[in-house]
């Protein structure tokens, strides 16, 4: 069983799913770092300092990999829900995840960007509109900790197929950062 977990930059994706792979019931993939170990982009976005992926490639991938010895195989990336059915969208409040990413190298413009597209809601509509099962899950206040354990109920709960009370818990958008624009 192949899980997204999805959401923009400095979310949580990375830390959860570190953790998350300690467990034997988990392989975990860390896409964008195969991404750029295996070169799957098309093209180099100097500008924007990133690459763009090459899905199709990705994918393929992806499935190669995919190792059904483990019961489910958990994707890292804010790309998961391009290529998994089910995706768990974390969620960062705009102002808590400024403060994240400016304790990163990220430009201004860069971290402008990001912000954006979490207030907007990116990536839940993208995942909404593609995926058939989409949970939404708030990182903003909490520890890892806290956030694997909500992840690995979700986890449990998709695999024994009794979802309903989980996926009225994690409904998207239960998150709401239209504070953020002001009035
Ligand atoms: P991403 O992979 O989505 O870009 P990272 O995991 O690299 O995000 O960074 C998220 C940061 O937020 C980490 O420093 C992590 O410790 C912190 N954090 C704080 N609270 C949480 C939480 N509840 N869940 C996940 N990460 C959190
Ligand atoms: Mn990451």
């Amino acid at each position: 069983m192949l899980i997204g977990i999805t959401g923009t930059p400095g979310t949580g994706k990375t830390s959860v799913t570190k953790l998350l792979e300690k467990d034997y019931m988990y392989q975990v993939i860390h896409l964008n770092e195969l991404i750029k170990e295996e070169k799957l982009y098309s093209e180099v976005d100097t500008e924007r300092d990133c690459v763009v992926a090459d899905m199709d490639m990705v994918y393929n991938r992806v499935l190669e990999l995919q190792d059904i010895s483990y019961p489910v195989t958990i994707i890292d990336s804010h790309l998961s829900h391009h290529i998994a059915d089910i995706v768990i969208v974390l969620r960062t409040s705009p102002a808590k995840l400024k403060e994240r990413l400016e304790k990163r190298k990220y430009s201004v413009e860069k971290v402008r960007e990001n912000l954006e597209a979490e207030a907007l809601d990116i990536i839940l509509a993208e995942a909404v509109d593609w995926c058939e099962k989409v949970f939404e899950l708030d990182t903003t206040e909490g520890n890892v900790e806290r956030t694997v354990k909500d992840i690995g109920k979700i986890i449990m709960g998709i695999r024994m197929g009794d979802t309903n009370e989980l996926e009225n818990r994690y409904r998207p958008g239960t998150v709401d950062w239209s504070e953020f624009f002001g009035d």
